[in-house]
Formats: C-alpha cells, structure tokens, sequence
C-alpha cells in the first residue's frame, strides 16, 4: 500500500522529465503517492534531488538521473539507469519543455527553432522510442503521456514554433497510439492550459489576473491540476483511452463569442 493509502500505480514504475519544478515536480511526488517507483529526469541535478528526497521521505521509492531530453545519449542513459535500478517501465511522462525565446518569427533565431523543437518534440518522441522498446520487451504493456499545451490548436503571436512543438507531439501520439495500441500500451497528451509554474511566473504577476478571468472557472491552474490529469491517465481507470489529447484549462479555451 502506498503512503497515500490510495495505490492505482502500485508496483510500477515510472520515469517523469521536467520533474524538478512546476508539473512535473507534482506529478512525480503524485505518481509516488499512488505507489509508483519513481525516476525523477531533467538537467539540474539538485531540484530533482530535493524532490526525490521529499518523496523519499513520505515512504516513496525515486531516483534522479540528470540528463537532457534532447540527447539520445541521454535519454538512453535514463532508460538504463531505470531498469538497472526498477527492472521495468511501465509509465513515462514526458513533461519537459521550454517556452524558449519566441517572439515574431522575422524577429526569430534559426536556433531558437531548433532549441525548442529539440526539446519539446524531439524529446519526447526520443523517450517515447526507448521506452516502447523496454516495454515491447517485457510485454506488460504500458502508459505514455506527454504535457503538450492548449497552444497547440491555438495560438498567441509570438509562438510560431512553440505551438507548432506540441501541435506535432498531438500529431504523434495518434500514429503512436496505432502502433502499439495492440500491446496493451496507450499514449495520450495533457494540454495545460495556464498554469502556475515558474514558466508562467517568468512573464511577470501582472499578466496572472486577466488569465484568471478568461477561465471559465476563474483561475489559473496549478501543477498538482496537470499532474493529476496526467497520473489518471496512466492508471487503468484511462485503460480505454490513447491517442487523445486531454485539454486541462479550467475552461480557458472554451470557443465562441464571450
Ligand atoms: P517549468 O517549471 O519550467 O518546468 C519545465 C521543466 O522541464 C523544468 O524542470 C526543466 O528542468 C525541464 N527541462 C527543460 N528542458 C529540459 C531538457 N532539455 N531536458 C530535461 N529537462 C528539461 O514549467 P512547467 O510549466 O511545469 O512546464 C512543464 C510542461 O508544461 C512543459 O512542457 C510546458 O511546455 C508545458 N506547459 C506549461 C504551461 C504553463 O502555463 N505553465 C502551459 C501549457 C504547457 P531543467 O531546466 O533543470 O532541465
């Protein structure tokens, strides 16, 4: 039984990216509580550890790896650690992203294009690719969820390539979705709409009221929002559930003249 007494994720294992702040650092301490063994990914060693050691000490079982989702190296390193130390995968959650230096697209870097599509695409179709190939092996079956954004179908000026990130981690997951839905393995996206992490905070408090007032529910969300979507859909309460984008925005996005 896990510390929550509430254990859908007991026995499994499950690698979180971006699990040192915002989302993702709810979604590991929230997978945990669920009874996951839990492996805690992004590049800065010492939130994850923090993290980890919280989780540690309500009676959780995590490990860190510092590596960047960008990396094949990397994410290969992840995928080893991970079974040297748990022995299986069976849910990933891709979370990892930037925001990254956007603005109007003449005003763009060709390396900005490929900063944030390394990171919020390539990354998780990286972990996705070596997590399937461990989770084919063992046959168990699986849970994949990537944090995409409601700005995948909709847009702001300024972010040209960071919807089109997660605009194409929608587009994977459906084919994905296909190719392993026979063996027992789902893949699904949680699209946050705003949220508060530090991600939101770094556009300054001003811009948080009015976001608040669009919602449909009057607020911003929070990380521990996100993550429960995120955690449910890879319990087998979603076990009829792949290829589908899940919007978690409070009501953010809701169309139509207001
Ligand atoms: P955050 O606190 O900035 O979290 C992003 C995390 O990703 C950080 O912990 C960061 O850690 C990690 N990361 C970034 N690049 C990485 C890399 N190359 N390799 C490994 N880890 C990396 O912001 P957040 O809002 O929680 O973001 C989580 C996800 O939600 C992102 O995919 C973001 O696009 C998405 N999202 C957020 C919002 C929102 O309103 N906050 C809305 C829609 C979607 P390191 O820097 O240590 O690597």
């Amino acid at each position: 039984m896990s510390n929550s007494g509430y254990s859908r994720l007991e026995d499994k294992v499950a690698i979180v990216t971006g699990a040192g702040s915002g989302i993702g650092e709810a979604a590991a301490r929230t997978f945990a509580k669920e009874g996951a063994s839990v492996v805690l990914v992004g590049r800065r060693e010492a939130p994850l550890r923090s993290n980890a050691e919280a989780i540690v000490k309500t009676g959780g079982e995590a490990i860190t790896v510092a590596a960047d989702v960008s990396s094949s190296g990397d994410v290969d390193r992840v995928v080893a650690e991970t079974l040297h130390r748990f022995g299986r995968i069976d849910c990933v959650f891709n979370n990892a992203g930037i925001q990254g230096n956007g603005g109007p697209i003449v005003e763009m870097k060709e390396a900005s294009f490929d900063e944030l599509i390394a990171i919020n695409l390539k990354g998780p179709w990286l972990l996705t690719r070596a997590a399937l190939r461990s989770m084919l092996d063992g046959g168990q079956g699986g849970a994949i969820v990537n944090t995409s954004s409601f700005l995948s179908t909709g847009a702001t000026a300024g972010t040209s390539v960071y919807s089109a990130s997660k605009a194409g981690l929608d587009a994977m997951i459906r084919a994905v979705a296909l190719e392993v839905g026979d063996k027992g393995i789902r893949i699904n996206n949680v699209n946050p709409g705003v949220i508060d992490t530090p991600m939101l905070r770094a556009h300054g408090e001003e811009v948080i009221p009015p976001l608040a007032a669009r919602a449909a529910l009057g607020r911003i969300g929070t990380p521990q929002d996100v993550a429960n979507a995120a955690v449910w859909l890879c319990t087998d309460e979603a076990r009829f559930i792949t290829g589908q984008s899940l919007l978690v925005d409070g009501g953010f996005t809701i169309p139509g003249p207001r």
